[in-house]
């Protein structure tokens, strides 16, 4: 006969379903449970949100340090055919970076260059970002880049709604896992999928949001500031926002044009 959960047990796994929904896991397994056999929560692991509190049934495997988190995230995706985007992709882009990061920048999807060699913002915008990251007094190895969605949109047009919806739980995962300090949402792609707003860069910009454990702002696309090099100045007094909530020390001078 099955045995009913107490409802703190209850409590708990709806809790944790209700998490890993929101992170894009529809799909559990229950491990074979022996007749009479007692259920037991599983032993928490300190500062790991994933294995805390679910009962050991409900969890799926791995999870622990983040390059094994960031490992089952990838896999999760695997050769991933999801979207019609999968059709004209080379290589999925699936981030880069320090998995300690204290701040993350999200971009829109890949370009040519970055389809190519598997990796976010390495074209010329990623060069300019390359520079912003420099101006900030820090190291591309300092920080984590992604993007909203992983394989490039065809002519590199802009990703559409249900393409972002179908790959941004894979981001929130990625974010998760990170937990950096400061988000930086690059372009109106990026912010609007991330924030769930649908608003202009003017209103979107000069502003703090609290995004999971995260605080968020939102500046222009490097590719945006190489069309329209004015807004660059604008673009730093953002950056200077995130220096400073992070406690970087300014640079003596702005970024070079
Ligand atoms: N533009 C983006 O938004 N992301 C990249 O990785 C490259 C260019």
């Amino acid at each position: 006969m099955s045995k009913s959960l107490d409802p703190e047990t209850k409590k708990q796994l709806a809790s944790r379903v209700k998490y890993y929904k929101e992170m894009g896991i529809h799909d559990f397994y229950r491990r074979p449970v022996e007749e009479g056999a007692e259920l037991a929560l599983q032993p928490a692991v300190a500062d790991d949100p994933l294995v805390n509190t679910a009962p050991a049934a409900a969890l799926p495997p791995v999870l622990g340090d983040k390059p094994s988190a960031l490992k089952l995230i990838r896999e999760d995706i695997g050769d991933c055919t999801r979207c019609r985007l999968h059709k004209g992709r080379t290589n999925l882009v699936f981030g880069v970076g320090n998995v300690n990061a204290d701040l993350m920048f999200v971009g829109e999807g890949p370009g040519a260059d970055e389809d190519a060699q598997g990796e976010p913002f390495v074209g010329r915008a990623g060069q300019l970002l390359n520079n912003m990251i420099s101006a900030m007094g820090l190291k591309r190895s300092d920080v984590y880049i992604a993007n909203v969605v992983k394989c490039r949109p065809p002519q590199n047009r802009t990703p559409e709604k249900d393409e972002c919806d179908t790959c941004s739980p894979f981001l929130m995962r990625q974010i998760d896992v990170i937990k950096p300090k400061v988000i930086v949402a690059l372009g109106a792609v990026a912010a609007k999928n991330l924030l769930a707003i649908n608003d202009s860069m003017s209103n979107l910009r000069g502003r703090w949001y609290d995004f999971r454990d995260s605080k968020l702002l939102v500046t222009y696309h490097p590719a945006y500031l190489l069309r329209d090099p004015r807004q660059k100045k604008e673009a730093w007094k953002d950056l200077q926002m995130a220096m400073k909530y992070l406690g970087l020390k300014p640079p003596e001078k702005a970024p070079a044009e």
